[in-house]
C-alpha cells in the first residue's frame, strides 16, 4: 500500500485505510497532497495573516484547504498569534512535540502510567513520538525519560528489568506506525481514575 509524506486532515491517515467515520475517505490522494503543498508554499515565506494565506491560495481554499491548515495547526507545526500564522522550523517543532500540550496524551505525559495500563501508555508514547516525526533514537531516549520522570517506572508492574529494554520491547510499534490515539485514551480513563 502506497504511504504518503502528509497525514489524511482528519483522521491523520497516511495511507487509503482511513478511520471509519472519516469525512475525506475517498478524496483523492493528489487532492489531499495540493491542499498541504499550497499552504506550504506560502507559510515557508514567512509568516502571514490567515486571510492572507486564503487568498495566496487563490480561488482554490476549499474544505481542504481549511482542514489542512486546522491539521498542521493541531499537529502543531503551525504556530497561530495574533491572527499571523508562522510554520515552525523544524528544530521548534521538536521541542514542541517532546512535550504533548493536548489530551489524553498530555494525562499521560504529565501523569505518567499506572499499573493496569501501562502497556496501552507506553505502546501511546511511542506511537506519538512516530506520528511526529521523531527517530527511533529520539523516541527511546524520550519515552525512557518520561518512564523515570513521571515516576512511571517507580510504580512498578514491569516483566523488563530495566525502562531501557521495556522500550526495546515496543520498537514493533515504531516500525509498524501504529496509531496512538485508542490506546492513549484508553490509558488515561485508567490514569483518570488512579488521580
Ligand atoms: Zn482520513
Amino acid at each position: 500500500m502506497p504511504q504518503f509524506d502528509y497525514p489524511c486532515p482528519d483522521c491523520r491517515a497516511t495511507n487509503s485505510l482511513h478511520d471509519v467515520d472519516c469525512r475525506f475517505e475517498g478524496v483523492p490522494w493528489p487532492d489531499v497532497e495540493k491542499a498541504y503543498t499550497d499552504l506550504a508554499v506560502r507559510l515557508t515565506a514567512g509568516p502571514v495573516d490567515e486571510d492572507d494565506l486564503r487568498a495566496a491560495v487563490h480561488g482554490d481554499w476549499d474544505n481542504l484547504h481549511r482542514a489542512a491548515l486546522d491539521r498542521l495547526k493541531r499537529d502543531g507545526r503551525v504556530s497561530e498569534g495574533n491572527g499571523t500564522l508562522r510554520l515552525l522550523t523544524p528544530e521548534e517543532f521538536r521541542e514542541e512535540v517532546s512535550e504533548p500540550t493536548r489530551e489524553p496524551m498530555r494525562t499521560l505525559y504529565r501523569h505518567g502510567s499506572v499499573p493496569g495500563c501501562h502497556d496501552n501508555a507506553v505502546f501511546a508514547m511511542v506511537a506519538w513520538y512516530e506520528m511526529v516525526g521523531l527517530s527511533w533514537s529520539e523516541t527511546r531516549e524520550n519515552v525512557i525519560s518520561w518512564l523515570e520522570d513521571s515516576g512511571t517506572w517507580a510504580r512498578g508492574g514491569f516483566e523488563e528489568a530495566t525502562p531501557a529494554q521495556l522500550v526495546d520491547s515496543k520498537r514493533h510499534v515504531y516500525e509498524a506506525g501504529y496509531g496512538w490515539k485508542e490506546k492513549a485514551e484508553s490509558a488515561k480513563r485508567v490514569i483518570d481514575r488512579h488521580r
